[in-house]
């Protein structure tokens, strides 16, 4: 029977229907030695949020497909599992209208101040009516950039363009022919982009052509009334840059649910910050896509154990070896 090794707690049906296909260890990925030893041994592996090195994977000649829960897979080397012969999977799409709603909420509360003035509430300030330093800015009608118009960007843009009558400029490497047609999206040099945009919202992966690809000189570039949200991950803002951008009043606000270091430090300099809206990554943190994305997960690995796996593939490479 083959064995597989999962480093995430799975629902229990989606346990049970791996289980229907091979053994199944549970490891805890704190334990890092066990972790290690059993990857040894294991003909696959499901999990996510952990960094998974090609030290770890040393001398796993069994092993021949991973699955992450998750659609990004910056904790991966990809070029590294190619060699190795194994194949990679992930979880596009049934995350994609959950994390949009997470960059949404994060729009609106950063305009709104939902989050610092519901606290204000709850520390029963509230004792007259309010005035113009509790006021917010408007959402409706203004300029969102987004830059990395993808799937969670495209789904953005919808709410964006359809709900909110957002002007939307993005940029990507390649052009969103859908997003231009159907919600009027523009494609821009990130250059016009951060100099225009009320709200710059970042949906790109994490690469090393993305790391740290806004920073001080773009904070200057952005207006001073603008708000960065930040759902794709930590490190694709020089976070550094953006506490002063934020201290200074460079930008406005910021709406971010990723952070180069997660959990975010009890003393990050951001959790002082009135104008900054901090989320534990709850980009796809809902019950139904949770559970979604683990099944998605096992029936990935399941199939690339079987061979038989033709989507959700990240190095599609590996099939022609
Ligand atoms: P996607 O469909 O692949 O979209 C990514 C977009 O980024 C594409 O439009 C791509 O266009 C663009 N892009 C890639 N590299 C670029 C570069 N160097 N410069 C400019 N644009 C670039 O992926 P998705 O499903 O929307 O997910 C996007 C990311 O969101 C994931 O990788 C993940 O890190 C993050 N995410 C976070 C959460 C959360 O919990 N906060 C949840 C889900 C996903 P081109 O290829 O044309 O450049």
């Amino acid at each position: 029977m083959k064995k597989i090794v999962a480093w995430k707690s799975l629902p229990e049906d989606v346990l049970a229907y791996l289980q229907q296909h091979a053994e199944v260890v549970q490891v805890d990925p704190a334990q890092h030695d066990t972790f290690v030893a059993a990857l040894k041994d294991a003909d696959g592996g499901i999990g996510s949020s952990v960094k998974i090195t090609p030290a770890m994977l040393e001398g796993a000649s069994r092993l021949k497909a991973l699955s992450t829960i998750s659609v990004g897979f910056d904790q991966f080397d990809v070029a590294d599992l190619t060699r190795r012969g194994i194949v990679l999977a992930h979880t596009p799409d049934v995350l994609t209208e959950s994390t949009a709603d997470t960059v949404f909420s994060l729009i609106l509360a950063s305009a709104r101040r939902v989050v610092e003035l519901a606290d204000w509430v709850k520390a029963g300030e509230w004792k007259q009516s309010i005035g113009p330093t509790h006021f917010g800015v408007d959402v409706q009608g203004k300029t969102l950039g987004i830059v990395g118009l993808g799937r969670i960007g495209g789904a953005v843009a919808r709410r964006a363009a359809l709900g909110f009558n957002m002007k939307v400029l993005y940029t990507n490497r390649s052009a969103n022919a859908q997003a231009e047609q159907a919600y009027g999206a523009r494609r821009v040099e990130l250059a016009e982009l951060l100099a225009t945009a009320d709200f710059v919202c970042l949906q790109v992966p994490l690469t090393p052509e993305t790391k740290h690809m806004i920073g001080a000189a773009e904070f200057k570039s952005m207006k001073k009334s603008a708000i960065l949200i930040n759902a794709s991950r930590g490190a694709t803002v020089d976070e550094k840059a953006l506490i002063e951008a934020l201290q200074n009043g460079t930008i406005h606000g910021a709406g971010l649910d990723v952070f180069e270091t997660e959990p975010l430090p009890a003393d990050s300099p951001l959790l002082k910050l009135a104008n900054v809206v901090a989320l534990p990554h709850i980009g796809s943190a809902t019950h139904e896509t949770r559970h979604a994305m683990a099944l998605n997960a096992a029936e990935n690995l399941v199939a690339a154990l079987d061979g038989t796996l033709a989507t959700n593939i990240v190095n599609r490479e590996v099939l022609k070896k």
